[in-house]
């Protein structure tokens, strides 16, 4: 198996199939926060973001918040969105994606990475054996650091076009 290659691809967090996702028997979704719930340089929830976490709650979701980002960053999505965080994850370090699954208690496979990166989120929740979505970044603009892993990134990506099994901007669920 190839641990680059995303379960599901979606456009955004918002055209992924969360009954689909349920009759799967995911329970619970781990949301990478920068480029996939709000752009880096964005300090707090938006309205649709808000609307989306409280569907998902509706539907029995545990949503946690699991970012490389620090605590400090967090704290405002923490209140405004009543959710659970992990700050500084270290994706894609296996270490907190298993210290979350023992915490929940949860299956692994009633579990689900939703991110932007195929080198920390997708390449992290495979590595564990989780679900794994990949989205679309909401902008091109990253931390610093990410711009090493989006260099690993394009040609993970490259490599899994050639091979037929992937696309940009082919979606699929
Ligand atoms: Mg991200």
């Amino acid at each position: 198996m190839n641990n680059f290659h995303p379960d599901i691809y979606q456009k955004s967090i918002y055209s992924i199939d969360y009954n689909k996702l349920k009759e799967r028997g995911i329970k619970c979704l781990l949301f990478d926060l920068d480029n996939t719930c709000i752009p880096y340089k964005e300090k707090g929830p938006t309205d649709k973001l808000k609307k989306l976490f409280f569907k998902l709650e509706e539907k029995n979701f545990k949503v946690i918040i699991f970012s490389n980002s620090p605590r400090k960053r967090l704290e405002v999505f923490k209140k405004e969105l009543n959710v659970d965080c992990c700050a500084k994850a270290g994706k894609p370090r296996k270490k907190n994606f298993l210290k979350i699954i023992k915490l929940y208690d949860y299956d692994l496979s009633e579990i689900a990475i939703i991110g932007d990166q195929i080198v920390t989120d997708i390449y992290g929740g495979n590595r564990v054996g989780i679900t794994t979505i990949l989205i679309n970044p909401i902008s091109n603009i990253d931390m610093p650091f990410t711009k090493i892993y989006r260099y690993i990134e394009k040609k993970k990506i490259a490599k899994m076009t050639k091979q037929g099994i992937f696309k940009v901007g082919n979606y699929y669920d």
